[in-house]
């Protein structure tokens, strides 16, 4: 089932503004609260949905899911994890409602706090940065094929029980006249804690890069809101494709190094540390299934495919920007001309 939300006033679709951080039309400027919305969703907004059950076709790049466009009714194809899309010919956000229901509902959400235009001028400031990008990389054409998606994420609560044990040793050297002696105390150093490490981040898409979603970290978790569907209005989302149980062992080696270096940190002032024994007990003491915002940016050039992406809610900056090495050695073959003029002159001047 399609759902999206309607303008009360005007019928226009209606999108999450991370400016209000509410749900805005377009068209004639109206804004409703989520919360009202949720109260009473037929007084406040009209929910139009699509009841057909979705067909699904396939092609060269696989099978989709066809649904029908809730205003304009054109086909929407989505692929089996996508749960927000926005309709190619009308532009009108639809919502799948069962990918976002029962156990594929998220619990929290991370909104979009940086706004379109924001985002675009995010990539035009970081491109001014950068030598030589393409000509057309800050071209509005460019820039308007960037999309906020929500990446699926689960965040894992573990305490940790690490005992350690180590050889430590400590040194002085006493003189007497021209006798040196060295004198060594040797320690037996055990540390035992408990240390809690939450919301450890793991990336459940299987389509996002692990690399790029691990560097677009940290997300500040206390914007956590409880999910709601009207904050995907507008964007696209998918749900996750690795259950929390897949993503757990990368979850504990995270918690493992973490709780490594708490209790390793706590040992100081010895001239040797050498651990002889360590042990670490993990229990999982919460998980949850969240939705953050990325803004994205596939950007192809000479046949390269160049992934760039922003944190939707902090603006932090992840991939590299491609460079057009045709440009960059116009550049030096005008620097090097122009030195050769300024040495030919100088030289005609001594
Ligand atoms: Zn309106
Ligand atoms: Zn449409």
């Amino acid at each position: 089932m399609v759902v999206s939300y309607k303008c009360p006033q005007c019928g226009a679709p209606m999108e999450f503004d991370p400016e209000t951080g509410k749900l805005s039309c377009a068209y004639c400027g109206l804004i409703t609260t989520i919360e009202a919305l949720e109260a009473d969703p037929q007084e406040n907004v009209q929910f139009e949905t699509v009841t057909e059950k979705p067909e699904t076709v396939q092609n060269e790049n696989g099978t989709f899911r066809v649904y029908r466009c809730p205003s304009c009714g054109a086909e929407m194809l989505t692929d089996s994890v996508t749960s927000a899309t926005v309709c190619a010919f009308c532009g009108t956000p639809g919502l799948i409602q069962d990918q976002l229901t029962g156990e594929k509902r998220p619990t929290k959400i991370i909104p979009f706090a940086l706004t379109r235009q924001q985002a675009v001028e995010e990539f035009r400031d970081w491109s001014k940065g950068v030598f030589l990008t393409p000509r057309n990389f800050t071209q509005a054409s460019t820039l308007e094929k960037i999309t906020g998606v929500y990446v699926p994420y689960w965040l894992h609560d573990y305490r940790t029980q690490i005992r350690l044990d180590a050889h430590c040793t400590r040194t002085n050297v006493v003189r007497h006249g021209d006798e040196e002696t060295t004198y060594t105390q040797h320690f037996n150093v055990v540390r035992d804690m408990d240390v809690d490490y939450s919301r450890i981040p793991t990336d459940a898409s299987e389509k996002m890069d692990d690399a790029t979603m691990d560097l677009l970290e940290p997300y500040d978790y206390s914007d956590l809101k409880t999910f709601d569907m009207p904050y995907l209005s507008g964007y696209l989302a998918e749900r996750f494709t690795y259950t929390a149980e897949e993503m757990e062992g990368r979850a504990r080696n995270r918690a493992r190094s973490f709780a490594e270096q708490t209790a390793r940190g706590t040992i100081s002032g010895y001239g040797s540390v050498s651990i002889v024994n360590q042990q670490i007990n993990f229990r999982k003491t919460n998980e949850e299934y969240v939705l953050l915002p990325v803004w994205m940016l596939n950007y192809r050039f000479k046949d390269q495919n160049y992934l760039l992406a922003i944190n939707g809610q902090t603006g932090k900056r992840v991939g590299t920007l491609p460079v057009d090495k045709g440009r960059a050695n116009g550049v030096f073959i005008g620097l090097f001309a122009g030195l050769f003029v300024l040495l030919t002159l100088l030289g005609g001047l001594l």
